[in-house]
């Protein structure tokens, strides 16, 4: 992609450098260009002028600070502490392995802290995760690694991981906390400018939104582009791009808070939705409609309602069955690119 992206016409790559600010008009209504330092030479530093500045920058953004600098309002800021920790390892694989089956996810259950998923990557190789929430740490070293998908509740991981041969080290990340920054609420904002991606919302990374929440955030800016052109851009796109940061921050948090230890509020609504997903989840796992909804859904190709559909609500309430410990269900294995889910 990068190789890609580096051939595109008009693209250069700035390397070893740091954005350390935006430049604006003197009377500070419009941001003009950005202001690059070099990590290797000083002498190197150099201004980019810009018809558009996008902040990109994930969740370090300096873009609060910078609009503070400037004089703007804040963005409100909102968090939820979740502690997650990755763990993930390669393994070989052959073509039998799961029947065939190239993407299994086991989430975590709702009164679990422990979950896992494998996907079949380029080289005949597995790519396996095993997640850990509200501070558990699923091991590196291959025996603990092991153990610790043996306690899923569905047993395909473990599957994989106890017979395929590993290669390479373990490599451990963690995720400590949803950051949302509400520019959309924002009634000041500078003009040729917009923040986007991880640097607005940065959600859980078990719930795997944030790069389809990134994309579809780059695809509204070009038509906003393309319809109205550059003036107001970055109003537009906070009011545009809202109902789908919300959609990703409604689903990933209110999993979540299904865990007591989790702080946040939990209005009726969300009772009610979460007791459903306790019974859609399961079903997933055995159901392909439903493991299709719910993917269609976790990746915004469908709207949240499709979830309720009256056909998925059968098939829930004939196949959810909330996970109480470990069990080995019969996953949906439906050929080359079927998919269990939770
Ligand atoms: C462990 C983990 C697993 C994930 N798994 C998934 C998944 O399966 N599916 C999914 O959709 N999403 C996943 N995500 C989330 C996804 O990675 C992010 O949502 C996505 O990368 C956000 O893209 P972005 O461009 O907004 O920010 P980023 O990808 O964070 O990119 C920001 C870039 O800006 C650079 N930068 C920062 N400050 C400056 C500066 N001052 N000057 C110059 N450059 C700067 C950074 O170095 C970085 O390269 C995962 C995240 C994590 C942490």
């Amino acid at each position: 992609m990068r190789d890609r992206v580096r051939a595109l016409p008009g693209v250069r790559f700035v390397e070893r450098c740091d954005v350390d600010g935006v430049v604006t008009t003197p009377d500070k209504t419009r941001v003009t260009g950005v202001r690059l330092r070099s990590r290797t030479d000083p002498k190197a530093d150099e201004t980019v002028a810009a018809d558009l500045v996008v902040d990109t920058m994930g969740r370090g953004s300096r873009s609060p600070r910078w609009l503070a600098d400037l004089g703007y309002p804040v963005p409100d800021e909102k968090r939820m502490r979740v502690d997650v920790h990755y763990s993930t390892r390669l393994f070989h694989r052959e073509p039998a392995d799961l029947d065939g089956c190239r993407h299994v996810i086991v989430g975590l259950p709702p009164s679990g802290r422990r979950g896992g998923l494998t996907l079949a990557v380029e080289g005949d190789r597995w790519l396996v995760t095993l997640v850990g929430m509200l501070g558990e740490r699923p091991p590196s070293d291959l025996d603990g690694f092991v153990e610790y998908a043996r306690t899923l509740w569905s047993g395909e991981v473990h599957e994989v991981v106890d017979r395929a041969t590993p290669i390479g080290e373990g490599v451990t990340g963690a995720f400590h906390e949803y950051v949302r920054h509400c520019y959309d609420r924002l009634t000041a904002f500078p003009d040729r400018y917009v923040v986007s991606g991880d640097a607005v919302c940065s959600l859980n990374p078990v719930y795997a939104q944030g790069m389809s929440v990134a994309i579809s955030e780059a695809q509204t800016l070009g038509l906003i582009v393309d319809r109205h052109g550059l003036d107001r851009v970055g109003k537009r796109f906070f009011r545009q791009t809202r109902q789908l940061v919300n959609t990703a921050w409604t689903l990933a948090t209110g999993a979540d808070l299904a865990h007591p230890e989790v702080q946040g509020p939990r209005p009726m609504p969300w009772r009610v939705i979460n007791a459903y997903m306790n019974r859609l989840l399961p079903a997933a796992h055995r159901d392909p409609l439903v493991a299709d909804m719910f993917l269609k859904v976790n990746t915004f190709v469908a709207p949240p309602p499709h979830l309720f559909h009256p056909r998925i609500l059968a098939h829930v309430l004939r196949n959810g069955r909330t996970p109480t410990g470990r069990e080995h269900a019969e996953p949906v294995r439906t050929g080359q690119d079927a998919q269990s889910s939770p």
